[in-house]
């Protein structure tokens, strides 16, 4: 495939969003269905000298992407399984610097407790 350009890349991945949901966490009450993904939530772990080379999409709501350019609120994302948790920074017991939004995971307990039941 011929290089693409930065702009023609955006303009793709805006029109993949038609008819996708937010992918990240929302309170068991409000179904994700109803948070329809008006954008993504981008990390290049390339540049990290990460395993993982390739660039990370997430597609997410209005209200999350509200959430990630705020000051008060912390995302944790698990890449082992896809799984998130907010975490409102003033109820954290450790202090994040107000400017980090997400925190990348390369595994979450829920990845340990799967992978301890397949050797099992
Ligand atoms: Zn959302
Ligand atoms: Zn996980």
């Amino acid at each position: 495939m011929e290089h693409m350009d930065g702009q023609i890349m955006e303009f793709m991945a805006l029109a993949e969003l038609n008819g996708k949901v937010c992918h990240l966490k929302h309170s068991p009450s409000s179904n994700n269905e109803n948070h329809p993904a008006i954008d993504y939530l981008c990390q290049n772990f390339g540049d990290m000298g990460v395993v993982i080379d390739s660039q990370v999409r997430i597609p997410i709501c209005a209200e999350c992407a509200t959430a990630l350019h705020g000051k008060e609120w912390l995302l944790f994302y698990c890449m082992g399984c896809n799984s998130s948790q907010w975490l409102l920074k003033n109820a954290a017991r450790r202090h994040y610097d107000e400017d980090t939004a997400v925190m990348w995971m390369k595994a979450c307990p829920t990845c340990y407790t799967k992978s301890d039941y397949e050797k099992d």
